[in-house]
């Protein structure tokens, strides 16, 4: 390649890090300023820190700007820097640009700060990122393929420059976090969770595909908008949406193999629990919605149990919301209940309770029941109301999965914790303004009795001059490490089982330390070795299961899944 090729490579490019030798053997003189300067360094200047002028005292000291700085001081420079941006957006878009013209840079920043910067590469504002998708990205990511490509799909795939894709993350854009209907742009989510499954879980960014489909949008603003770049129809529906995903599919496994990790992402209902039974059969799929969080959520009750004793089996739950997150959890529980205490599937889904827009979910409301809730419905006369079914119920976890902020009232959990010694209560809608309930409620509500996790951040709470801190059942959490495990042992179907180990695998990981905190998850900074633990537990048990297909099972798993962790350091060049 020529010099102006190698800097115009985001892939490659290492701008001033770029070693004498390099610039003499790759025909970079004179195409950059004389200086070199280290990664290190970059990484404080590329976001806007003036480095004309930097000096390079030793390995811990630089000069820069007549100040001079340890490494860790000029770190939180460029942080302060990324803070500077008011508007989240803005910070979305300075860490975009800089994945544009340098990757590696681009996830060293984001893994070595990756509490701070997860929020601004992924929810909450991914969100408003699509919602603007357009005049955000100058350059092109990932691969649209619209109703235009029909009979063609194998074709855009070949477009792709990388032959070796390993995971793909595809959204048809109906569902885009709680936003709604976004159409084409959409394409954020996938572009936000693959920069997480290679900052997380140490993934290869060059494995990595972001897909979005479009079929059309039903969000009428985007259609009356004349810079909407997505397809200008109504969303195709039946045989036609049909046909397209499925010559996706079939043209993904025939360019990439029987081995391409597919994860659905943010389909509407309708078409996620369809999906997924027709392709798991015969792909390795996944969809997060359904069965990341409902992996994230089990972990967080089995990490519970030292706090309320006992096992899950002997614990009632009853949900807020009946849909792609409430049903995958419900599902994953009974799962676990069934498998641990040796009991039918039927049975372990009768501890189980669901409350939706109508109400409780029971057995006479059997007719006008969409399919994935029927498993649930249980003979009981009907509640109208959350209280009505809490009071009747006596549960002892409450899950929100609806959506609906402030849905969880005093009333709701001064009555759980009436009688109850420790409720579990997980608030998981998000974003934060539909979180059922806030830390704060609920720890005061219930005078500091609960063990509370939610969707969305909150910071410690103080009742009665004792503080509370509670966990984040973020999806993050599991679907980096269930890709790296399903990568490192060749998998070639996805199982249930797989997601139950994930879960042990990252509930294990919650100390008695943590729990005495209030936290049922470990500390999100050291997520890269919870990956890489979570991975090694998903290889082993697709070694167990017959499913993986790279011979012979390496003895260590966790140091396979660690060493095979990308890492974003430059590489020499030769
Ligand atoms: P979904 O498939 O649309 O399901 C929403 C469910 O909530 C439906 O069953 C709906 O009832 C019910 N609902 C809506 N309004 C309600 C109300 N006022 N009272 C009772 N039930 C109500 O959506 P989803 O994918 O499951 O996502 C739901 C929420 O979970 C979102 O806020 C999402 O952000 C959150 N979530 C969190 C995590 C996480 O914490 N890690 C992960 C995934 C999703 P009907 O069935 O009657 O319409
Ligand atoms: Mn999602």
């Amino acid at each position: 390649a020529s010099g102006v090729e190698l800097l115009r490579d985001p892939r490659y490019n290492k701008g001033t890090a770029f070693t004498e030798v390099e610039r003499d053997n790759h025909y970079l003189r004179g195409l950059l300023p004389p200086a070199y300067i280290s990664q290190d360094l970059q990484f404080v200047c590329q976001l806007g820190v003036d480095y004309s002028n930097v000096l390079y005292l030793s390995n811990q000291q630089i000069k820069c700007s007549g100040y001079q700085f340890s490494f860790r001081v000029m770190e939180k420079r460029v942080l302060a820097n990324i803070r500077s941006y008011e508007d989240p957006l803005q910070k979305y878009i300075a860490m975009m640009d800089l994945s544009e013209r340098n990757e590696r840079l681009f996830f060293k920043l984001l893994i070595d700060n990756v509490e701070e910067l997860l929020p601004v590469v992924y929810t909450p504002t991914v969100g408003e990122a699509c919602q603007k998708y357009g005049s955000i990205f100058r350059r092109p990511h990932g691969l649209y393929i619209s109703l235009k490509e029909r009979g063609k799909v194998l074709d855009v795939l070949k477009n792709w420059p990388e032959k070796n894709v390993q995971i793909i993350v595809v959204t048809d854009g109906e569902r885009i976090l709680g936003l709604g209907d976004l159409g084409l742009q959409g394409m954020g989510i996938p572009i936000g969770k693959l920069a997480l499954y290679v900052a997380l879980g140490g993934l290869r960014p060059s494995l990595c595909l972001p897909v979005s489909i479009d079929v059309g949008t039903n969000n009428q603003k985007l259609l009356d908008d004349p810079y909407y770049i997505g397809l200008r129809q109504k969303r195709t529906t039946g045989e036609e949406y049909d046909a397209l995903i499925h010559e996706f599919m079939l043209a993904a496994k025939q360019e990439y193999g029987e081995k391409v990790l597919i994860q659905f992402e943010d389909f509407a209902n309708h078409n996620a629990f369809k999906l997924l039974a027709k392709y798991g059969r015969t792909h390795l799929v996944f969809n997060d919605d359904i069965q990341g969080t409902a992996a994230v959520a089990l972990a967080g009750l089995v990490a519970s149990l030292p706090l309320t004793g006992g096992t899950l089996a002997d614990h009632r739950f009853l949900f807020l919301g009946a849909g792609e997150a409430g049903t995958g959890i419900a599902e994953i529980i009974a799962t676990e209940i069934s498998r641990k205490a040796n009991i039918p599937l039927e049975e372990a889904r009768r501890k189980i309770w669901l409350v939706d827009s109508k109400g409780l979910v029971v057995k006479s409301r059997w007719d006008s029941l969409q399919h994935f809730k029927r498993d649930y419905a249980h003979e009981h006369e009907e509640c109208k109301t959350l209280l009505s079914a809490v009071q009747a119920l006596k549960p002892t976890v409450l899950i929100g999965t609806s959506g609906q902020g402030s849905t969880f009232t005093k009333d709701v959990i001064e009555t759980i914790s009436s009688f109850n010694e420790k409720p579990l209560i997980f608030a998981l809608s998000n974003p934060t303004s539909q979180s059922e309930c806030t830390a704060d409620q609920a720890y005061t509500w219930c005078k500091g009795k609960c063990i509370f996790a939610s969707g969305s951040p909150f910071g410690p709470v103080t009742v009665d001059g004792k503080t509370y801190y509670s966990g984040q059942a973020n999806n993050a959490y599991i679907f980096p490490g269930m890709g790296l495990g399903c990568i490192i042992a060749g998998v070639i179907r996805i199982h249930d089982d797989m997601f139950l180990k994930a879960a042990e695998a990252l509930a294990s990981l919650v100390t008695k330390e943590h729990l005495d905190k209030g936290l049922v998850y470990p500390p999100f900074q050291n997520i890269r070795k919870i990956s890489a633990h979570i991975g090694a537990a998903v290889a082993a048990k697709a070694y167990e299961l017959g499913l993986a297909t790279r011979l012979p099972r390496p003895d260590d798993l966790l140091a396979c899944a660690e060493s095979c962790q990308y890492s974003p350091v430059y590489r020499p060049y030769r």
